[in-house]
């Protein structure tokens, strides 16, 4: 079912906050809505560009292959922004859900490592990650620091390093996808938040939890290919999404 915010659906939510209480295992998965909340922009749409370049055609093999200095312009752009940005509320509520359940897994299709810096210990990212760099060579990945030099070589061979993301065209990360798909799978309760749900396979998790019976909730201002498959749909940004369903964040004591 959908839920407006602050229409008469209090019932569900309160249902699926029931539920949330009890459950054991948990998956979530997030999309740039999560980052979008900590001024990060999204990529998509009419946000889809930098400088005078789309997105879509800067994040590709191809892209790198033509002119690997302007695609890495790009991405320590978007590195200085990710590193100057703080993690916001949804974040931290995820990270609290991590300390608090048995079997919690958080997926994530963002590469700017905010849910690392917020407190989440175990993350898998579908998308990889903007923090480092990856050797072209060896694969050998390096922690990349601010102002670092374009291109950055590998510490270990010297050879050229390229930004450790997945790009359109990529494959997932093998292990990463198996094991996000294995929570899922296993999930009672079942978070998507700010995601558009079209980037397949990531889009697939909620639908693999829905059929096997765990109660998926959606988060999302925007209707998506998720949202005949949740129990419930929260039209919301991912902070008040999250605050909504699982209450006010509380300092951790001490
Ligand atoms: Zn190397």
């Amino acid at each position: 079912m959908s839920v407006p915010v602050g229409g008469g659906a209090e019932a569900a939510l309160g249902a699926v906050r029931a539920r949330l209480a009890r459950a054991r295992r948990v998956a979530a998965l997030t999309g740039a809505g999560v980052s979008a909340a900590s001024g990060l922009p999204t990529f998509r749409g009419a946000l889809g560009f930098w400088r005078e370049h789309r997105a879509e055609d800067l994040a590709t093999p191809q892209a790198y292959a033509r002119d690997p200095l302007l695609v890495w312009e790009w991405y320590a752009a978007r590195f200085h922004a990710a590193a100057a940005a703080a993690p916001n509320g949804a974040h931290l509520h995820l990270a609290r859900l991590e300390a608090q359940l048995p079997d919690f897994t958080l997926v994530t299709q963002n590469v700017d490592g905010l849910h690392a810096r917020s407190g989440s210990r175990r993350v898998l990212e579908l998308h990889g990650n903007l923090t480092k760099s990856r050797c072209e060579r060896c694969g050998h990945l390096d922690a990349l620091a601010p102002g670092f030099a374009l291109p950055p070589c590998c510490s270990r061979c010297g050879s050229r390093a390229r930004p450790n993301v997945v790009w359109f065209g990529e494959h997932l990360p093998e292990r990463a996808f198996e094991a996000a798909a294995a929570a899922f799978s296993r999930a009672e309760v079942a978070l998507v938040i700010g995601t558009s749900g079209v980037v397949e396979p990531a889009a697939s998790l909620g639908r693999l939890a829905a059929q096997r019976g765990a109660v998926v909730v959606e988060i999302n201002p925007e209707p998506t290919p998720l949202t005949p498959y949740a129990t419930l749909s929260l039209r919301q940004d991912a902070v008040s999404g999250l605050h909504a369903l699982l209450g006010p964040l509380t300092p951790p004591p001490g």
